[in-house]
């Protein structure tokens, strides 16, 4: 990568860069296969969180025992990204990577804060989710640095936590849709909401308006609805042939309203169980 520079594109597993290539909207002189790179397929528990290789597919995430205990959410997520096929092949960094604002992980990742270690010039460094999603389809890694890892937070073993999203057909890219995860303090009032939205701007965005309005709160039907209503003012998605712009803003206050009021009855359940 240091030799070629913008030459040259990282081979994941191909499921959007295949596509790319076909369409000629992408015309790198050189591809670099990662797939015969060791080191990069692994899910760790470690004391800052689970470290997943970028390189593991999608479908070994969703599926990781490990996964499904300490970030069920992830799992859940991944759920809804296309088809199995897609999944069998799709890694978990290429979609971080390809950064479409309509995928599902990068808003989990933001959600979560989860951290990405880069690796580049024999040098690693680490980037907070926040910092790496910087616009369309473009992150804050250079030409010649790769994704290596990304580290996603261990939910508490009472997280309530949702993905809602709505898609033209089963398998689609979402019109719109959000991640959520609440806890509750001992008097049953919200810590550490966490709502992330994709579909609707052109990149995965937290709701830190409504997040904020749901904290100390106590949970109820009222609440969630006045805090999902505050994302009147906070979006502005772009229409396209797939949906207008007004119905990606009321899908996406609707969503909310959904993906909190079950992640609140879960925590519920999971407190009692
Ligand atoms: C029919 C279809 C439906 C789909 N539906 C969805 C969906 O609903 N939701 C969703 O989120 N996705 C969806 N996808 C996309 C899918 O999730 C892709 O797998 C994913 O976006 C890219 O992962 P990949 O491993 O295939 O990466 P590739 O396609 O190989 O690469 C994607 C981009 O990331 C770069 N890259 C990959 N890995 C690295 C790395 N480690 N370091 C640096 N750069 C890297 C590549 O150079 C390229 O620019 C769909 C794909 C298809 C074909």
């Amino acid at each position: 990568m240091r030799r070629h520079g913008l030459d040259a594109k990282i081979l994941a597993g191909g499921q959007s860069l295949v596509p790319l290539l076909n369409l000629r909207l992408t015309k790198p002189k050189i591809l670099v296969d990662l797939n015969g790179v060791s080191g990069l397929d692994h899910i760790r528990e470690t004391s800052a969180g689970l470290r997943i290789g970028a390189m593991t597919r999608q479908s070994g995430v969703e599926r990781s025992a490990i996964v499904r205990e300490k970030c069920p959410v992830l799992a859940e997520a991944i759920r809804h990204i296309g088809h199995l096929a897609i999944r069998h092949r799709g890694t978990i960094g290429g979609s971080l990577v390809h950064a479409d604002p309509a995928a599902e992980l990068p808003a989990v990742a933001l959600a979560l804060d989860a951290k990405f270690e880069v690796l580049g010039d024999g040098m690693a460094r680490a980037v907070c989710a926040d910092e790496f999603f910087i616009d369309y389809l473009t992150t804050s890694l250079r030409p010649d640095e790769i994704l290596g890892e990304i580290i996603f937070p261990v939910l508490q073993p009472s997280s309530g936590y949702a993905v809602e999203e709505v898609a033209r057909r089963h398998g689609d890219f979402a019109v719109a849709g959000v991640v959520a995860v609440v806890d509750l303090d001992g008097e049953g009032k919200i810590i550490g909401p966490r709502v992330a939205l994709f579909g609707v701007a052109p990149t995965a965005v937290r709701a830190r308006a409504v997040e904020q309005a749901m904290i100390g709160q106590q949970p109820g039907n009222e609440l969630i609805r006045d805090a999902a209503a505050l994302l009147r003012d906070m979006l502005d998605p772009p229409g396209d042939i797939r949906a207008s712009s007004a119905y990606r803003k009321r899908a996406a206050a609707v969503l909310t309203v959904r993906a909190l009021t079950k992640a609140v009855q879960l925590c519920h359940t999971r407190r009692l169980s």
